[in-house]
């Protein structure tokens, strides 16, 4: 996640964001979990990206909540309202490495109807009750994480990697009570329809 000011990449950014070839703007996002005298730097930041020129583009999001807000609702609402701010409702979304809740997903695909949802092996150790979300996720809004190199699965002897995605999909499959070729299948028809592959 890009945290310092964007003097002197901002012409960097614009010329990336021109290009046919970008496809997202990854880790764009707000991440509460660092202390609060952080935040507001963080919303201008992300206000001055989008303001640079990313529509067209797969926003990767990283939403992430404060120590005393785990489901993350404070840094969720602002972003999305920031989202609503500067792009368009049909703006294609990938919110990734999701760990909210059923609300938390509604509340992003009432606001913005593009957002897709990625889940990594953080989202498979949580406990039955939290894992209801991913029971109750449309299947076509469902994408596959890593967050390589940071939440490796138990069976890693290395840090995390693409390499790892099935372990993603066979925990998905089992939350959801579906066949590991149904979750993968869908996951590619997904991924390849959001990023326009
Ligand atoms: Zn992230």
């Amino acid at each position: 996640m890009l945290t310092g000011p964007p003097t002197g990449r901002s012409f960097v950014l614009e010329q990336l964001f021109k290009d046919a070839r970008v496809a997202g703007v990854s880790e764009l996002g707000l991440d509460y979990s660092v202390p609060d005298s952080r935040w507001t730097v963080q919303l201008g930041l992300m206000e001055r990206i989008l303001r640079i020129g990313t529509i067209g583009k797969v926003h990767v999001l990283h939403v992430r909540g404060s120590r005393g807000d785990p489901d993350g609702e404070a840094a969720h609402q602002h972003c999305r309202e920031i989202m609503q701010k500067h792009c368009p409702p049909d703006t294609r979304i990938h919110l990734h490495c999701c760990t909210g809740s059923t609300t938390q997903v509604q509340r992003w695909m009432a606001a913005l109807p593009e957002c897709h949802f990625g889940y990594t092996m953080a989202f498979a150790r949580m406990a039955f009750p939290s894992q209801q979300v991913l029971q109750d996720l449309p299947l076509q809004r469902l994408l596959l994480d890593t967050d390589a190199p940071h939440l490796k699965p138990l069976s890693a002897t290395r840090c995390n990697s693409p390499r790892y995605l099935g372990e993603v999909a066979k925990a998905v499959a089992e939350i959801r009570g579906e066949s590991m070729k149904r979750i993968c299948n869908a996951a590619t028809v997904n991924a390849h329809r959001l990023y326009r592959m």
